[in-house]
């Protein structure tokens, strides 16, 4: 099989006043064309900063290394997102991957009808495409993220529609081109849980019809559970834990993933939270990262970073436990 995105080693380096610190830490994984993938951790684990490190869209200073190559759409040579310029970045944003974030609110113009918003990040990637014909994509893109009446909805303004519909606009942007990739970003999680519901089997919905590629970003296990069919868990800048998902949810390897499911609500079961937080990426302990908070921690695992092992068919994590 080869990936549509093959990213290896992937680190972001950013110079803060206490020194260079890696929110991203020399990240491998791949995604394949149609397939849904899960990023979840808690708040400053590095999952953001990985989606926008893959972009390009990182604050200024900061260093990408490492590669991360998006297969050409006719069979050319892969492009290496890490080497690309601002120019070349422009021009794989929205054509080839779309981004989804968290705030709907923040990421659309607050003075521009959400229909001509559609229209413009088609007009950037289609220059050529005539007034009629990019007034019927714009109306096409917002109904197949299940904008209801999107002639009428073309015309309002942000403020005038739902935290869902808003978060639909979103959708009909970042597709509006046709990318092969979709990184949404906590795409759900400023919304309540019955539009939550409805946005992830949007997603569901949109990525089956179209064959596309998904990376979900989210720090909640349950919502990413839905609809990734491989797992990829992120700790303090690193994968701490990859796999099928279905195998990483039933027989987690990681002491952190275990934890993160102990903490999704259950019917029946009680929430245990995972006690202490995610260390700044300028404090980390020596050696595995999740030691001073892991409940089976021994005096080896401060010595050095844990190596990724197999923990099975697909399945990898970094923990000295796994044999
Ligand atoms: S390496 Fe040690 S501290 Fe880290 S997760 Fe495994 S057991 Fe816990």
């Amino acid at each position: 099989m080869i990936p549509l995105l093959d990213v290896r080693d992937l680190t972001v380096e950013l110079a803060t006043e206490s020194g260079a610190v890696r929110p991203v830490n020399g990240v491998s994984f791949q995604v394949a064309t149609g397939e849904a993938v899960g990023l979840v951790g808690e708040s400053g684990s590095g999952k953001t900063m990985l989606g926008l490190g893959l972009l390009g869209l990182v604050p200024a200073g900061a260093r990408r290394r490492g590669v991360a190559r998006l297969a050409s759409r006719n069979g050319g040579p892969p492009v290496d997102l890490v080497q690309l310029g601002d120019r070349a970045l422009e021009a794989i944003r929205g054509r080839e991957i779309g981004m989804v974030f968290q705030e709907p609110m923040t990421a659309l113009n607050p003075v521009m009808r959400v229909g001509a918003q559609v229209t413009e990040a088609l007009r950037v990637h289609e220059p050529g495409l005539g007034a009629g014909e990019l007034q019927r994509r714009t109306l096409e893109a917002l109904d197949r993220a299940a904008v209801p009446d999107p002639r009428l909805r073309s015309r309002q303004f942000p403020h005038q529609l739902s935290g869902g519909l808003r978060q639909r606009v979103m959708i009909a942007m970042a597709l509006a081109a046709g990318p092969r990739l979709l990184i949404a970003d906590e795409p759900t999680t400023a919304l309540d849980v019955t539009v939550q519901q409805q946005i992830v089997e949007l997603l569901a919905r949109l990525q089956r019809e179209s064959n596309l590629a998904l990376l979900f970003i989210s720090h909640d296990l349950a919502v990413v559970a839905q609809l990734a069919g491989r797992l990829l868990v992120m700790y303090a800048g690193r994968i701490v834990e990859q796999g099928p998902a279905r195998e990483v949810m039933e027989r987690p390897a990681h002491p952190y993933t275990e934890g993160l499911l102990r903490a999704v609500p259950q019917k029946g079961k009680k929430l245990v939270p995972i006690p202490g937080s995610v260390p700044q990426p300028d404090a980390l302990p020596p050696g595995c990262p999740f030691e001073p908070r892991c409940p089976y921690r021994r005096a080896e695992c401060s010595l050095a970073m844990p190596e990724e092992r197999s923990a099975g068919p697909e399945h990898f994590a970094r923990c000295i436990l796994v044999r």
